[in-house]
């Protein structure tokens, strides 16, 4: 299948490591300008420099670098065709354990950067464009961390919003819910190692699929999203969790 991304300029926030990076290293993969946007200057440079991708220093929640950040890739480019809020995190606990500021630290991450990046962004993108937002199945079901869970629901409810309000501009809005993915930096391999036990049983009882997914399944589904071929997804945010998610429906 022919994805025509060849000369696509793409964005990816969070791109220096795990997921990110994934997503990255396809869309250069198949012919696209990446640019990679994460905090961590020394890692982003080695990163842009090892895979050929523009890096920009970044902390997608702080309204000014997202402001700097969008323009930066058009002062680059020249334009933007698809924009991937992939950074994200989670903290706190149980809710009578957690701060209130960490609930708001959650959402400025996983909410909030995707909500001003994307304004920025569409407000300049032509049509054909595309906004991704990598979610998680946590936004849609118990699992997550309450903070998590509940600022992956509001990205997921406002990648519907977004898509319904651009699509008759012709700029497509959709999302990407990955189950348990496995890879060096990610908190799994930090569980993986305190506890193999532990996390080899939450595997066995938790994914149908009997093993954690890699950053290699969701890039190769982000890629296609973010495709042509993919043009009828609208407002969707697609599961991609080797059948980890609960829901029926
Ligand atoms: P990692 O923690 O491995 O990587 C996070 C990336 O985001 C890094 O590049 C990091 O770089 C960057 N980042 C973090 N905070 C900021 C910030 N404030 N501003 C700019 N960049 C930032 O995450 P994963 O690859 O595991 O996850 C990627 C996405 O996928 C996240 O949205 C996550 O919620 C989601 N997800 C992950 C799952 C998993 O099992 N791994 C499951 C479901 C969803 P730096 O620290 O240098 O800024």
């Amino acid at each position: 299948m022919d994805l025509a991304l060849g000369g696509k300029v793409v964005l990816v926030t969070g791109g220096s490591r795990g997921i990110g990076l994934a997503i990255a290293r396809a869309f250069k993969a198949e012919g696209a300008f990446v640019t990679i946007a994460s905090r961590t200057e020394a890692e982003l440079r080695q990163v842009s420099a090892e895979h050929g991708f523009y890096g920009i220093v970044c902390d997608v929640t702080d309204a000014v670098s997202r402001g700097n950040l969008i323009s930066d890739v058009v002062q680059h480019y020249g334009r933007l065709d698809v924009l991937v809020n992939n950074a994200g995190g989670s903290n706190g606990g149980a809710v009578l354990d957690t701060e209130e500021a960490l609930f708001r630290e959650a959402m400025e991450l996983n909410f909030h950067s995707v909500v001003g990046l994307s304004r920025l962004a569409a407000g300049l993108m032509r049509p054909g464009s595309v906004i991704l937002n990598i979610t998680s199945i946590s936004g849609r079901e118990s699992g997550g961390r309450p903070t998590y869970n509940a600022a992956k629901s509001a990205a997921i409810s406002f990648t519907k919003s977004l898509a319904d309000e651009l699509i008759p501009k012709g700029i497509r809005v959709c999302g990407l819910a990955p189950g348990s993915i496995l890879h060096p930096s990610s908190n799994w391999q930090k569980r993986l190692l305190k506890d193999p036990e532990k996390i080899k049983a939450f595997v066995q009882t938790s994914i149908p699929a009997g093993r954690f997914g890699t950053v290699e399944e969701v890039a190769s589904v982000a890629v296609f999203l973010a495709s042509d071929q993919a043009r009828w997804v609208v407002g969707a945010t697609l599961n991609v969790d080797g059948g980890q998610s609960r829901m029926n429906f």
